[in-house]
């Protein structure tokens, strides 16, 4: 047994659990040079969700964010989440722009690759893989970890042989809800080291409350590094905190060495910043959440589903909706629930409740799921409903981005010669992205509001308060303004309320319209898709439900529509 070593997950994880990855820049300099002292395996600091917030929310360049920090970080290395074939964004990439990517990456300052799948599809990560350890990066291959009759240790460590069949430096347990107990733990971990050569990290989230007994199980069966959050930032749907399991350790054959008194210093600056997040920080996601033991979903899952049943109307459905969630997680082949299969599945149950009939209505992304878009399942998918949503030989057996043809050139003649791109970085940017960053790469964005000033005696500055809020609810971003009861808008311009006439084709679900399949004048029968509706974070066709021509179209592309809206007007020839 040697010491353990720490990932400092402040920087990124941490703030993303619970303070919805908006920790800025400029919070993160001051506080570089002390946690670079402090003697980490690593600081996890870029990648996951904090590429997509920068461009979005805080009008940062995420690319100019690692630069300030790899010039800070002088001894420790800097550690980032990929998401494999997704990179940092929520689809699969062609392998051009997965290359440039990681080789910027490294260029830019990531030391450290942490590279996932959420299929534990290893061909979604062997480019990614490969291309950093080209760079001569440490990289780091992940077991997505979940519970299920098809998920056991040995299928986990034969995953963790492929990954260093690879050539992958070290190995990380990420179990995104904490799910792990302290026997399975010990169990993987000392598995893991009997059978692989590979160093081993555990990253858990405290969701369960079971997360640092297990973290102690590991260091029992010889884990080497272990995810931990400074105190301020840790528990809940963080990381356990770095402190405590440095002194939990202290004096045992595992003890860390690190210095209790810096790492007490930097709590102090850290708590400051968490005062100044204080209306993003939601206190369910401080707690324990015994939730997760039961129906081994996410908690942060779970408080999405409960939103998209609140914006449904349809809070009464939470429990069938509850028992559904297996049910589909089962006919999905039970893929581990993180990004984007935790949306996925999510989102079918809450159809199959609302509509009164299994897969009644499906997502494209269910479909894309169904015929192997995202990778292998983990146990095959029920073949029946499959067949029902898609055609046999639609299924592909390949690496889902060999079908993806390259992009970087598109984006760069495209993203030239609308002037907004200048680097190699800033085509990445685009790629990723392509709805939001132009608006950021032309300088248009501008930075989300920060939380108003909390006085000493708790009060809040009257002036501070800001009347337009902008709502986050697990990423789905709503504009509100808050006014006082009893406030007419003057420039409201509220109609009574609409007729429709006779053939129109009204939705059953609240979501936005992004696309219109049909012009007025196209002839349609029952079935044909008309619009594309994404509700729930998931695209689905409308299809007419009934034959004739469309005479009238109500909707355009951007248009949010509620339960009961029409859609299009179909009439006889
Ligand atoms: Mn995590």
């Amino acid at each position: 047994m040697a010491k353990v070593r720490f990932t400092e997950t402040a920087l990124r994880d941490a703030h993303q659990s619970l303070l919805a990855t908006r920790m800025r820049t400029r919070d993160m300099i001051p506080i570089a040079e002390e946690m670079d002292n402090v003697g980490y395996f690593s600081v996890e600091a870029w990648g996951g969700a904090t590429f997509d917030t920068c461009i979005r929310f805080l009008n940062e360049d995420p690319w100019e964010r690692l630069r300030q920090l790899k010039s800070e970080f002088n001894k420790t290395p800097i550690q980032m989440l990929l998401r494999g074939q997704n990179l940092v964004g929520y689809k699969h990439y062609p392998d051009d722009i997965v290359t440039k990517f990681v080789e910027k990456s490294y260029e830019n300052g990531v030391d450290v690759f942490r590279i996932f799948d959420a299929l534990n599809d290893i061909r979604n990560m062997e480019k990614a893989i490969k291309v950093a350890k080209d760079q001569g990066a440490h990289v780091q291959g992940t077991i997505s970890y979940t519970i299920s009759p098809v998920h056991s240790i040995d299928n986990f460590v034969d995953l963790a042989k492929d990954l260093e069949a690879l050539d992958c430096d070290s190995v990380a347990i990420k179990d995104m809800a904490g799910l792990i107990t302290p026997s399975a733990a010990y169990e993987l971990v000392s598995k893991l080291k009997e059978e692989t050569d590979l160093l081993v990290d555990l990253h858990c989230h405290c969701t369960s409350g079971m997360t640092p007994i297990s973290y102690y199980a590991a260091c029992q069966a010889g884990v080497d590094i272990l995810d931990t959050a400074i105190s301020p930032l840790a528990w809940g749907t963080s990381q356990p905190p770095t402190e405590s399991m440095v002194a939990a350790l202290q004096g045992t054959e595992f003890d860390t060495g690190l210095d209790l008194n810096l790492l007490t210093h930097i709590k102090k600056y850290f708590e400051d910043i968490k005062e100044k997040y204080h209306c993003i920080l939601d206190p369910i996601s401080e707690s324990v959440d015994a939730d997760v033991l039961l129906y081994q979903i996410p908690g942060g899952m779970l408080s999405n589903l409960i939103s998209q049943l609140k914006a449904q109307g349809a809070m009464d459905r939470y429990e069938d909706v509850l028992d559904e969630m297996p049910r589909v997680r089962k006919d999905m082949g039970y893929p581990p629930l993180v990004t984007p299969t935790s949306q996925i599945v999510g989102t079918q149950a809450v159809q199959n409740v609302l509509a009164g009939e299994r897969y009644k209505i499906v997502s494209n992304e269910v479909k894309d799921y169904m015929k192997g878009m995202y990778g292998k399942p983990p146990a095959p998918v029920d073949e029946e409903i499959s067949n029902n949503i898609i055609n046999k030989d639609e299924v592909i057996d390949c690496r889902p981005a060999d079908l993806i043809e390259p992009e970087f050139d598109k984006f760069k003649a495209e993203g030239e010669e609308e002037g907004f791109i200048e680097s190699d970085e800033d085509v990445l940017t685009y790629a990723l992205y392509p709805t939001v960053a132009p608006k950021f790469l032309m300088g248009k964005a501008e930075e989300e509001k920060l939380c108003p000033k909390v006085d000493d005696d708790n009060s809040v500055e009257e002036d501070a308060i800001p009347t337009d809020y902008t709502v986050d609810v697990d990423g789905d971003i709503f504009e509100v303004r808050i006014m006082p009861t009893g406030f007419v808008d003057p420039d409201s311009e509220e109609d009574a309320p609409v007729v429709y006439e006779e053939g129109t084709v009204f939705t059953s679900m609240q979501g936005n319209i992004i696309k219109l399949s049909v012009e007025v004048g196209d002839k349609v029968t029952a079935g044909t898709p008309i619009c594309v509706l994404e509700a729930m974070k998931m695209e689905n066709n409308i299809e007419a439900d009934h034959d004739g021509v469309v005479t009238d179209i109500l909707v355009e592309p951007g248009d949010a529509v509620a339960v009961g809206d029409g859609l299009m007007v179909i009439k006889d020839e």
